[in-house]
């Protein structure tokens, strides 16, 4: 099953998109996290059909409910080595795209830092060819690699998730911000986008806005749910903003595209 976590702006609260993520319904030992069984389906290549199918689900969902707000709504993937590894996988992605009548730019794959770093020229070749497309990239779990510097400069990437590490610091320790505000001065000065993981309260959220990250995901907001709780927060959104501004003024139409 995909579960799936909502994807903040940071300024103005609004869903702009969503993440999958894994899970496993087991008849006996009930719901499992990745960490169960997603490095099993890689060693058994399992994970190549397993990753497809998180594709074509979440380009099904998010061409939905894009229906339903309005307006742009993305989708993030976590891509595996394996799936990276894939010479077919630009053209599945393109397929699927099609395929759900979705915006290539509605749909953001993530791949881990270490990932990048391992197979350095694989994975240049292979993320250039998926932005080529429209697709974008985010690099996943930012700043716990090595040498994160030295390949920014190289890498065609258009997001950063800042590790939820360096944001569950936050608050505690002040060497903390320094090291979140150093990503995001680096992230503005290559023109990336920054994403902030795990936000667990308001107090990171108020020092995240007030280092200006655009956009986050966490607890605080939401823990990872069905995809039709999804639908059913996005149904609510557009109402409410049908409420707070009839008609068709710039507000409205901007919370109901988030
Ligand atoms: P990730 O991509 O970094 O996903 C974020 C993880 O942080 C998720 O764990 C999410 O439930 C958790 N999280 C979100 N907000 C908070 C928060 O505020 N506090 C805390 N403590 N945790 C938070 P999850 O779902 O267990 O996924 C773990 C990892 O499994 C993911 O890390 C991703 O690397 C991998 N994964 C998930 N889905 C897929 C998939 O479809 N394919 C592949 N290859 N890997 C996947
Ligand atoms: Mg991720
Ligand atoms: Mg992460």
């Amino acid at each position: 099953a995909l579960h799936y976590q909502p994807l903040v702006d940071l300024e103005t609260l609004e869903d702009v998109g969503a993440e999958a993520l894994l899970r496993w319904r087991h008849p006996e030992r009930g719901l499992l996290l990745p960490t169960a069984f997603v490095d099993i389906a890689e060693e058994t290549g399992l994970i190549l059909p397993l990753g497809r199918w998180v594709l074509e689900q979440a380009a099904r969902d998010a061409a939905a409910w894009q229906d339903v707000a309005g307006g742009p709504f993305s989708v993030s993937a976590n891509l595996s080595p394996s799936q990276l590894h894939d010479p077919d996988l630009v053209a599945i992605v393109v397929a699927i795209l099609q395929d759900a009548d979705l915006p290539p730019d509605s749909l953001i794959v993530e791949i881990t830092e270490n990932l990048l770093l391992k197979d350095a020229e694989l994975a240049r070749s292979r993320l250039a060819a998926l932005r080529s497309v429209g697709v974008r990239v985010a690099v996943d779990d930012f700043g716990t690699g090595y040498s994160s510097f030295a390949y920014l400069d190289r890498y065609p990437v258009d997001i950063l998730k800042i590790d939820r590490s360096f944001v569950g610091s936050l608050g505690g320790r002040p060497r903390a911000a320094v090291l979140v505000r150093s990503i995001l001065d680096l992230a503005k000065a290559f023109d990336l986008e920054t994403v902030a993981e795990g936000i667990e309260s308001t107090d990171q959220l108020r020092t995240l806005r007030s280092l200006g990250c655009r956009f986050g995901q966490g607890f605080r907001f939401a823990v990872p749910r069905p995809a039709e709780q999804i639908t059913s927060m996005l149904e609510s959104d557009a109402l409410a903003a049908m409420r707070d501004e009839p008609g068709s003024s710039p507000a409205a139409t901007t919370a109901v595209a988030g």
